[in-house]
């Protein structure tokens, strides 16, 4: 049952979808090489909480930790651990808070030092993706046209995409109906209507879409151990539109970034 949210309960959502958006930003400064993905996330935990809210992720279905933290060939789910990020590595930090009772949910694949040239054109692509999903996103269209929109684009790459794992939507609840799937074909799937809130997020492979689970019971990595990007926003209809409740704005500043990819999606509500 898809759980259709207010204006009120909208601008409550842009709250926790912005400290997700922020705890990022923070992060966006911390991530080089030779930090321990542990470290980062003791500060994402710590900036969560000074923030008044809760990290969504630590106890959600078990989950031992604040953010998940996927390097190069995990997918997502992984775990913060003790090992130093290498130059040259990629490294996908997913982070959940809830504040009001309204989860925010927001993932970015951020490079660690200087990358090469093949592996930044994933992430390029799979945040590109991410938008031409996003722009789909408006009363009149169905979930397929979603999904078909970003497997369409990261394929004419070369590009594989995973299907094990979807976007979702989101409210009081991380994960609510419909799933998101980033592969579909348009016309099909629940249509799109007015106060939805969903999380839009690719996950894109390098190479095979297909995918291992550990037997951790949580990581997840390509079958091939090429790299896999993942990019994640907070989005809800608005006037039969889509509005964006997240941004990498907040990185982008760190990072020295020009962009005005998410100029599209912001209206005055
Ligand atoms: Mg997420
Ligand atoms: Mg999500």
């Amino acid at each position: 049952m898809i759980i259709t949210k207010t204006r009120e309960e909208i601008e409550l959502m842009r709250e926790s979808a912005l400290i997700v958006s922020k705890t990022l930003g923070m992060l966006a400064k911390e991530v080089k090489p030779g930090v321990t993905t542990l470290f980062l996330d003791k500060l994402a935990e710590e900036f969560i909480r000074e923030q008044g809210a809760v990290p969504g992720f630590l106890g959600l279905y078990d989950f031992p930790n604040t953010l998940c933290m996927s390097p190069n060939e995990q997918v997502v789910h992984g775990f913060p651990t003790k090992e130093p990020l290498k130059e040259g590595d990629i490294i996908s930090i997913d982070c959940g808070a809830i504040k009001n009772g309204f989860y925010g949910d927001h993932a970015y694949t951020f490079p660690v030092g200087e990358i090469d040239a093949e592996t930044q054109k994933l992430l390029d692509v799979t945040k590109e993706s991410l938008y031409v999903g996003i722009r789909e996103l408006k009363v009149g269209n169905r979930v397929g046209d979603v999904g078909f929109a970003i497997q369409n684009y990261t394929e004419s790459f070369g590009y594989g995409v995973v299907r094990e794992l979807v976007g979702h939507g989101l409210g009081k609840k991380m994960h609510e109906d419909p799933e998101m799937p980033n592969y579909g074909k348009r016309g099909r799937g629940k249509k799109f209507v007015e106060g939805m809130v969903v999380a839009i997020e690719p996950m894109i492979n390098m190479g095979t879409h297909r995918i291992k689970q550990h037997a951790d019971g949580w990581t997840i990595t390509t079958l091939d151990n090429k790299p896999s990007a993942h990019f994640e926003h907070d989005v809800a209809i608005v006037n039969g539109k889509p509005e964006l409740l997240s941004t990498f704005q907040y990185i982008y500043d760190v990072l020295g970034i020009e962009s005005d990819e998410e100029k599209e999606f912001r209206q005055n509500l």
